[in-house]
């Protein structure tokens, strides 16, 4: 009697541990996407846009009355869901490692982008700091060999010929940073920090989200120029793939 209700009891735990397996495999489904599966003929992109969730990242108020609140978690979404447009109309498979407000590890984020077969991953950031003058436009490798050359690609070709030099925004090329995200992915991985949100002028474009040459649009461009002038570079594999990046 007491083996078959301890036999029942375990039973009923596993089950459980199993619903709750299923339900959280669903939630991670259900918060990230691909986009122009069947359209795509230059390669998965991989959109990583920065935090969310319980993770806000960094947030700045504007000099508007009253001030706005702008959270990198929501900015990100949002430049990345306009960087996905550009890519798609470019014949480029996307997929997000979240479409929503989605807590997210950065070695999730890396497995995401290898369960997609990405070509490339990007994700996309704002910087902070304490100063509120300091903006500049910085990408980030995580292992030289894999994603150097990537992360130098959509620094020269996207991101300084676009945002450095109009109001004030300094270069700062490329650096190392042992993020998981990057370590985890297999392909060519990036993460962009394209401008300080902290700084005050910039909060104060980035809170335009209408007009056409809106900061959120220059930076989408910025790095859609990046990824898209990155193909170029590859040699044509000669492979069933057809995407000109391997
Ligand atoms: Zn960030």
């Amino acid at each position: 009697m007491a083996v078959q209700l301890f036999q029942r009891t375990l039973g009923s735990l596993l089950a459980i541990t199993l619903l709750i397996s299923v339900i959280g495999s669903t939630r991670v489904q259900a918060a990230s996407s691909c986009f122009n599966e069947a359209g795509a003929v230059n390669g998965t992109v991989v959109l990583d846009p920065g935090h969310g969730g319980s993770d806000p990242g960094t947030s700045n108020s504007t000099s508007a009355t009253p001030p706005v609140l702008l959270v990198e978690k929501e900015v990100t979404l949002d430049i990345a869901n306009r960087t996905k447009d550009l890519l798609v109309n470019a014949n480029y498979k996307v997929c997000m490692t979240r479409i929503d407000d989605t807590s997210m590890g950065n070695s999730e984020r890396g497995e995401y982008a290898n369960s997609v077969g990405g070509t490339v991953y990007v994700s996309i950031h704002l910087n902070g700091s304490s100063d509120p003058a300091v903006n500049y436009a910085k990408a980030f490798f995580g292992k030289r060999n894999k994603d150097e050359s990537f992360a130098k690609h959509i620094y020269q070709n996207g991101l300084a010929p676009a945002l450095v030099g109009p109001y004030g925004v300094t270069g700062s090329s490329v650096g190392q940073f042992a993020n998981g995200a990057l370590l985890q992915a297999t392909m060519e991985s990036t993460l962009t920090e394209s401008v300080f949100l902290t700084n005050d002028n910039e909060a104060d474009r980035l809170a335009d989200t209408t007009t056409a040459s809106n900061r959120r649009n220059q930076i989408a461009q910025a790095l859609f120029t990046g990824i898209n002038s990155w193909a170029g570079t590859k040699p044509t594999s000669s492979s069933s793939n057809p995407g000109p990046k391997r």
